[in-house]
């Protein structure tokens, strides 16, 4: 079968061995797969000595082409998404929320990538990342699973939940309106929280504006998500939040970032949080949301075949693309 590799810091696909059923669990065969920011920055800071280690390919929708447990009533033939990675639910860290700081979760992964014509996964897999989707969704629009799993996170990781914010007067603002941006401030919309976007990218604020989402820059904010990867967008968080407020920090910036100022977040009593990765909470509300269109993710991406995934990785860098889906 097709699998996608890094080698000598460049994508290749190459001919590999399909993977066999030999643990507790199932093979998927890969309908497509999104390329996500992070799979970017892996490549970008991949080098020779670690690059076997490298998994890219995370945001992944398929068809059951085997299982061998019984796990939610899952079965040959059913359509799914899926994410990558479940917690322990034991150690400390699990006890605390913080599951995606637990080993297990970052040691868990799927076999070998998602950019693959198929990929095994274990039982807990099943139990906590894979989830039925709705037929009706185009295989793009099911392949949104994860990166909204994320969004989710970082909502309730500002004090939002879902389903509780019928009378609330908050108001947000994403900075950094590429396609995780938007996502983010759709899901923001599903949870019933006002929300605003802004980016230093005309073309992308007219973008938003033409998904209905607006800017005020006479406005100060509770809660600023940064979804940039830029690090001048430190500075318009703090221009924009107001005092005592909340940064969600929710993406990497370059290392030369000075980050935010001790005494900025000291007298203004602000909050910096961070958000890395879904529980398996957010994995389910995802699933929801997506299944019965509370967020809906039509006409996001450019697809691009598994041979032409080194193309679609170029075009991602150079922002030629809002988001690539590889049919595999
Ligand atoms: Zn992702
Ligand atoms: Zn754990």
């Amino acid at each position: 079968m097709k699998s996608a590799k890094l080698i000598n810091k460049k994508i290749e696909i190459i001919e590999t061995q399909k993977p066999d059923l030999n643990i507790e669990g199932a093979i998927i065969k890969v309908t497509g797969c999104g390329l996500c920011g992070s799979d970017l920055v892996k490549i970008k800071h991949s080098n020779l000595k670690n690059e076997d280690k490298v998994v890219l390919g995370h945001e992944i929708t398929g068809i059951i082409e085997d299982i061998n447990c019984d796990i939610k009533g899952f079965k040959k033939g059913d359509i799914v998404s899926l994410t990558h990675h479940y917690p322990c639910f034991d150690c400390e860290y699990c006890k605390n929320k913080s599951y995606s700081m637990c080993k297990t979760f970052k040691n868990s992964n799927i076999y070998p990538c998602g950019f693959s014509e198929y990929i095994r996964v274990d039982k807990n897999h099943l139990k906590y990342t894979v989830y039925k989707m709705n037929e009706s969704l185009k295989d793009d629009e099911k392949a949104f699973l994860e990166p909204l799993s994320c969004c989710n996170r970082a909502i309730r990781r500002a004090g939002f939940e879902y389903g509780k914010n019928k009378n609330s007067n908050h108001s947000t603002l994403t900075i950094g309106l590429g396609s995780i941006g938007l996502l983010m401030m759709k899901a923001l919309k599903a949870f019933n929280i006002k929300t605003y976007g802004y980016d230093i990218s005309e073309q992308r604020m007219q973008q938003a504006k033409n998904f209905g989402f607006e800017f005020d820059k006479d406005k100060k904010y509770d809660v600023v998500f940064l979804t940039a990867g830029n690090s001048k967008a430190v500075d318009t968080a703090l221009k924009y939040v107001i005092d005592g407020g909340k940064i969600i920090v929710f993406s990497s910036v370059e290392l030369d970032n000075k980050g935010f100022s001790n005494n900025e977040i000291y007298y203004r009593e602000l909050s910096i949080i961070a958000s890395y990765s879904p529980s398996p909470y957010d994995i389910e509300l995802s699933a929801n949301l997506l299944n019965k269109r509370l967020v809906n993710v039509e006409n996001l991406t450019t697809h691009y075949k598994l041979d032409n995934l080194a193309q679609a990785v170029d075009d991602s860098f150079n922002n030629k693309i809002f988001k690539a889906y590889i049919e595999i």
